[in-house]
């Protein structure tokens, strides 16, 4: 692989129907078909198991070469979800239509977002799809990013927080509440500090390795209070990242860099 010239060929809207098939729920109405190189990969490292919770992890930016190059600090979400799925992301690799993308499984000129805005996504999302399964779906995120907005409008959870860390608190409260079937956990550290410094400076580093540790702070969680369920977890970015010739980090070309992105999986099954 080379980060500068090869691009993933899995499209990052494939994620949105897998999800759903395996928490037995109908995937919502635009969402492209859910991928098959993903479901075999979870069939068989985990069988044909069928999730009835699912915890998605958004750390925002975390490209497909970062995570390469941050084996190391990402060491433990490596080993405690160990499918590592490689996918395209959608272009613009900006986190509001990634974001859309990921969730309803369309491309950006179907759910409308197509530039860096935060309007409310119309279109079918996952979370309308969990709300008719009867389940209950709930997103924390960060107060006024592109998750705390995009997706406002259903009826359902949402909990804005001031920063990754209260997002991470009050998702670990929430795991112990055992009352949400679909919790998506967003957290922005990595990206902005790749805005305001680059993606392999001091300060990216630390949110890195903030990430590492809030991913498994969530995991444990769930291992010990979910343990009534069967949870398909993920720790899922928006997009990737590369430095400019200014020296700054940004994301939005049409680069491996920006558009490559690595989603890692795994699978706690109840007690029995
Ligand atoms: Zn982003």
């Amino acid at each position: 692989m080379n980060y500068n010239t090869d691009f993933f060929t899995d499209s990052l809207t494939g994620l949105c129907a897998a999800l759903c098939e395996k928490a037995g729920v109908a995937p919502p109405a635009n969402a492209a078909p859910a991928s098959k190189p993903l479901l075999d990969e979870l069939s068989e490292r985990y069988g044909d198991f069928a999730a009835d919770r699912v915890l998605i992890y958004n750390p925002d930016a975390v490209g497909d070469w970062v995570m390469d190059k941050y084996a190391d600090k990402l060491q433990n979400s490596l080993r405690i979800a160990p499918i590592r799925h490689r996918f395209v992301t959608v272009f613009p690799p900006k986190t509001p239509v990634c974001f859309a993308s990921m969730y309803t499984g369309a491309q950006p000129e179907t759910h409308g977002i197509l530039r860096y805005e935060k309007p409310v996504v119309t279109i079918d999302s996952i979370f309308d799809a969990f709300i008719r399964a009867g389940k209950k779906p709930c997103i924390v995120s960060v107060k006024n990013q592109s998750m705390d907005r995009i997706f406002r409008g259903r009826d359902m959870d949402y909990f804005s927080e001031k920063y990754d860390d209260e997002v991470v608190e009050r998702a670990l409260e929430l795991i112990k509440e055992d009352k949400y079937d679909l919790l998506c956990v967003y957290n922005e550290r990595y990206d902005d500090a790749i805005h305001v410094t680059h993606p392999t400076s001091r300060k990216a580093r630390h949110a890195i390795d903030c990430y590492e540790t809030n991913f498994t702070k969530l995991i444990d969680a769930v291992r010990r209070d979910w343990t009534g369920h069967d949870t398909l977890y993920g720790f899922c970015p928006d997009h990737g990242v590369h430095r400019m010739l200014i020296g700054l980090g940004n994301h939005g070309k049409n680069i491996p860099k920006d558009m490559n992105i690595s989603h890692l999986f795994g699978f706690i099954g109840k007690s029995k």
